[in-house]
């Protein structure tokens, strides 16, 4: 079957709003065995929405339009909607309870605008909100099919995974399942490399790597009748993945990132860990506070960003910063072991580094030294890093948190 988006909102095409909707609602789609053609944004005009919907509406099997659903006169996707389909709008009395309710939680009473929302077309499949005032709606008509849905994705997101997710897999004759390899170290064009004979080799499942901010991802998606006949496919090309990558595998959970893996290892062999950073000025360890639990294993991030806090916190010797620069191994080396002794932690991860914008007077931007203390051990690695700022700082924490998750398994395993 075949989907087309249609984002509705003049705040997406003025750029002051990403338009995230249109890059869930694609991947949902993927995932349901829906080939999306199109992805179209149209501003609150309903002589320009009636239009480009006409078209959509025509060529594909399913539309899916995300927001103009609110209570006030620019939000038309509705009304457009109807329009275009000869449709009658009637009220439905458990959208308006919804309403009623919603404003009563808030102390408010709704205005007559707001009953606007409780409106709906005539003979829809209606999408109960449990997160705003506006329901979704589900319309079909002559062998096509127009999902409305509000814009905000607190409330598109959770009615698209109860509602609409469950709607379209009983459409679909094929479903679509895939798992996520995810790897750091290696590198995408290595990683390719890697898996060269698989990418090219494999139709059903298809295998594709993608670049993420100092890691990659490698997808394997299956498409079969049954959930179960997608998983047999999977399954043992993720086993080849998984053995060609080794170590650099961190985890095939959808929902994880590295900073998972560190806190379930720190948890599986009952280590308390300090973080001492520079240039990351505490991006490490706020992806570390990101795991819950992570108050069981995570006891210090320092945030020693000038020479005199590296020497004052960390007890980084004056004659060591004198002699190599804050951007050193030495430096990065000393970092760790005074985060140990002064955590009193058992394992400890230190950055320091330039991020940029410009070149330091002795080094390139990029160049960033991560230390890792385990079992008495200081392990320093040098990595010259590419991107702005930012970019620099991401793949820093990145990279810091998966030293220390190899460090931890390499001593204790
Ligand atoms: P509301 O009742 O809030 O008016 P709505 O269904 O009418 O909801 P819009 O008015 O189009 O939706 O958008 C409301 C908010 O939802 C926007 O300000 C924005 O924060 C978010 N939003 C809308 N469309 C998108 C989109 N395509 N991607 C991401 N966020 C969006
Ligand atoms: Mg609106």
């Amino acid at each position: 079957m075949t989907a087309e988006i249609i984002c509705v909102g003049t705040e997406i095409l003025l750029g002051n709003i990403v338009n995230t909707n249109a890059a869930y609602i694609s991947k949902e789609c993927a995932g349901l065995g829906l080939s999306v053609y199109s992805q179209q944004v149209v501003g609150d005009n309903d002589k320009r929405l009636g239009t480009v919907f006409t078209e959509a509406f025509k060529r594909s099997d399913i539309v899916i339009l995300s927001g103009g659903l609110g209570p006030t006169e620019d939000d038309l996707t509705k009304e457009t909607v109807c329009r275009v389909l000869g449709l009658e709008l009637v009220p439905d009395s458990e959208a308006r309870a919804n309403i009623e309710k919603i404003f009563e939680r808030i102390g408010h009473k709704p205005t007559e605008n707001n009953y606007k929302q409780a409106l709906v077309p005539k003979d829809c499949v209606v999408l109960y909100n449990e997160n705003g005032t506006a329901p979704g709606m589900i319309i079909e008509k002559d062998g096509h099919c127009a999902v409305l849905l509000p814009g905000p994705p607190t409330e598109l997101i959770p009615m698209f995974e109860k509602q609409v997710r469950p709607y379209f897999a009983k459409l679909s004759k094929e479903i679509i399942y895939s798992v996520t390899v995810k790897e750091c170290g290696i590198g995408e064009s290595l990683l390719e490399t890697k898996l060269l004979d698989l990418i090219d080799k494999q139709t059903n499942p298809t295998v594709a790597t993608y670049a993420k901010t100092g890691r990659s991802e490698v997808r394997v998606t299956a498409k079969a009748a049954s959930a179960e006949a997608a998983k047999e496919l999977v399954k043992p090309v993720v086993k080849e993945i998984k053995s060609r990558l080794g170590a650099a595998v961190f985890t095939t959970d959808e929902n994880e990132d590295i900073e998972h893996s560190v806190i379930r290892l720190l948890k599986k062999y009952d280590l308390k860990a300090a973080v001492a950073e520079s240039c990351t000025g505490g991006l490490v360890s706020a992806k570390l506070v990101n795991v819950s639990g992570a108050s069981d294993v995570f006891t210090h991030g320092f945030v020693t960003y000038s020479n005199k806090a590296k020497r004052k916190v960390l007890g980084v010797s004056r004659d060591t910063l004198k002699k190599y620069s804050a951007v050193s191994k030495e430096v990065a080396k000393e970092m760790a072991k005074g985060c140990i002794f002064t955590a009193d932690s058992d394992v400890s991860v230190a950055v320091t580094g330039y991020a940029g914008p410009y070149d330091s007077k002795e080094e390139p931007k990029g160049l960033v030294y991560i230390a890792c203390s385990v079992k008495d051990k200081v392990l320093v690695e040098k990595y010259n890093f590419n991107g702005d700022r930012e970019k620099i700082r991401e793949i820093a924490a990145v990279r810091a948190l998966d030293l220390l998750r190899t460090s931890i398994i390499s001593a204790y395993k």
